[in-house]
């Protein structure tokens, strides 16, 4: 019999055999504990029948432990080549299961990879391009995407703005972006001291399933008044909406907002209601 997956040597004896001593410029923070990366792929689960794409696999504990919990096909994107030879180990014994592209995510089409069945993003993410990469994610076009869910892992002060709600700091245009094309949830909490090297701060893995009924308008519209409103947030919006470069009056009375409420309370159905009457207006 071939060499399995349960073959694999521990993690630490991966990193030191392949000189993988982490690189902050690449957002290295690898999870060495099985149990952790195991309890990460079985929140994305059930995953019998699905392909996931997974970026920065790094040594591939993640990567592992998708493959452990049934993943049909593991793509897994990773820009550093010393950990391309460590995770070629890792597909040698995965049954054609795991397929390694040496390439950067932010200029990876995942498109032409998939699959028939559902196809899900799970990554503990390089926090240095975490928000870059959630945005492409979520402007897609056509919407519902080609993915069924997103779980990743983000420093915890993006995870809070991610899933904020309208009235307190943490709500802002990060999270109208995700509200307006996802369900976002927290799932949990994971502590510096599971990383190697630990990085500053706490890490929340966050799931973001797509609206399969999108809350219509257009994405730039969407972005003008939320960079608007949020670009002077203490101001009303009667005033902080005037960078539009139209008069904000009669655009807030159409979409059914107060002139006088300020950015944070209101919700992300308002922010549509008033990139739809933006871009109307625009167009007269
Ligand atoms: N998944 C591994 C784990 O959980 O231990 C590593 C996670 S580490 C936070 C982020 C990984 O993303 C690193 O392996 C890093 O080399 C890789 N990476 C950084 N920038 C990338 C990019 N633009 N495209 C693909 N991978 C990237």
């Amino acid at each position: 019999m071939g060499a399995t997956l349960a073959d694999l040597p521990p993690l630490r004896d991966v990193i030191r055999r392949h000189e993988l001593r982490a690189k902050r410029s690449l957002g290295q923070n690898f999870l060495l504990d099985l149990n952790l990366t195991g309890r990460i792929a079985r929140a994305a689960g059930p995953l019998n029948g699905v392909t996931v794409i997974e970026i920065g696999p790094g040594p591939g504990g993640l990567t592992r432990a998708l493959l452990n919990e049934g993943a049909a096909h593991v793509v897994a994107i990773e820009r550093d080549e010393r950990a391309i030879a460590a995770l070629t180990e890792i597909a040698e014994r995965a049954d054609g299961r795991l397929t390694v592209i040496a390439g950067d995510a932010l200029e990876y089409d995942a498109k032409p990879q998939l699959g028939s069945g559902p196809t899900r993003i799970v990554a503990n993410l390089p926090y240095n391009v975490a928000t870059a990469l959630l945005v492409s994610w979520l402007t897609i076009e056509p919407w519902p995407p080609w993915y069924d869910r997103l779980v990743l892992m983000f420093q915890r002060e993006v995870a809070d703005r991610i899933v904020a709600q309208p009235g307190g700091k943490d709500y802002g245009r990060l999270s109208v972006l995700a509200q307006w094309r996802t369900k976002p949830r927290r799932l949990f909490d994971i502590k510096p001291s599971a990383f190697v090297p630990p990085p500053n701060v706490t890490s929340t893995l966050v799931e973001l399933v797509p609206r399969q009924t999108p809350l219509a308008c257009d994405r730039a519209a969407l972005e003008r008044v939320t960079g608007a409103a949020f670009g002077q947030r203490r101001k009303m919006l009667r005033q902080s909406l005037k960078t539009l470069g139209l008069d904000p009056l009669p655009l807030l009375a159409v979409a059914g907002l107060e002139p006088t409420a300020r950015a944070e309370a209101i919700p992300v159905e308002g922010f549509v209601a008033l990139a739809r009457e933006f871009e109307a207006a625009r167009m007269r």
